[in-house]
């Protein structure tokens, strides 16, 4: 499979408006902020397929992107936001919870976080639940060129070792869409788990 063929397919504001749930889906969430879009965007090797579904005010919808028949990259809506009304931030979070929950066809979960700062209550939340929920997890720790070598090796290994704790199946994995890093090892996990 070849995430570059991903083609944007439709923007759900909720679990209803989504594809049949049938074949493979490969999840991206993360807190706003963290690099999502331009993760998306790397990985498929194309400009502009996470943002062109992105017009403003409907950022927080679920997008779906398909790679090959029954094969969708999912770019679900980013958590942890500050400065927005609870009452937005309830449905939103609400599409994301129950996509999480109800979704047969998600095989894998991308959980995006700043290198810098990485495991959030958030984060922890949406990972622990994946692996009580059996689902594999790839960490991808963002925006690693924002740090010396050095620095991202041992974030890797302090984040590796508080995610070994909870068991599972959890990669992690430093990456920077402005360089390139970790591009071809997160390529690798995610068309594993759509070949699966
Ligand atoms: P999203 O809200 O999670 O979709 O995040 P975006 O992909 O829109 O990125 C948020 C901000 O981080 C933008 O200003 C990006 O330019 C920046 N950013 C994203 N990826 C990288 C990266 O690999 N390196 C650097 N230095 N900045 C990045």
């Amino acid at each position: 499979i070849k995430l570059s063929k991903a083609k944007f397919t439709i923007s759900a504001p909720d679990i209803r408006k989504l594809p049949i749930d049938a074949g493979i889906e490969v999840a991206f969430a993360g807190r706003s902020n963290a690099g999502k879009s331009s993760a998306l965007n790397t990985l498929t090797n194309q400009k502009s397929l996470a943002r062109t579904s992105k017009t403003p005010g409907r950022t927080q919808l679920i997008n779906v992107f398909e790679v090959e028949p029954e094969k969708r990259l999912i770019d679900l809506p980013g958590y942890g936001f500050a400065k927005v009304p609870l009452e937005m931030k309830k449905k939103w979070q609400k599409a994301l919870g129950e996509y999480l929950q109800m979704r047969d066809s998600l095989k894998g979960l991308v959980v995006l976080m700043d290198i810098r700062h990485p495991l959030k209550d958030l984060d922890m939340d949406l990972i622990h639940w994946a692996v009580d929920s059996g689902l594999p997890v790839l960490a991808l720790l963002t925006k690693c060129d924002k740090l010396k070598k050095g620095q991202q090796a041992s974030q890797v290994l302090s984040v590796k070792k508080a995610l070994k704790e909870l068991g599972g199946d959890i990669k992690v994995q430093a990456f920077s869409s402005l360089k390139k890093t970790g591009l071809e090892s997160a390529n690798q996990v995610i068309c594993q788990w759509f070949d699966q």
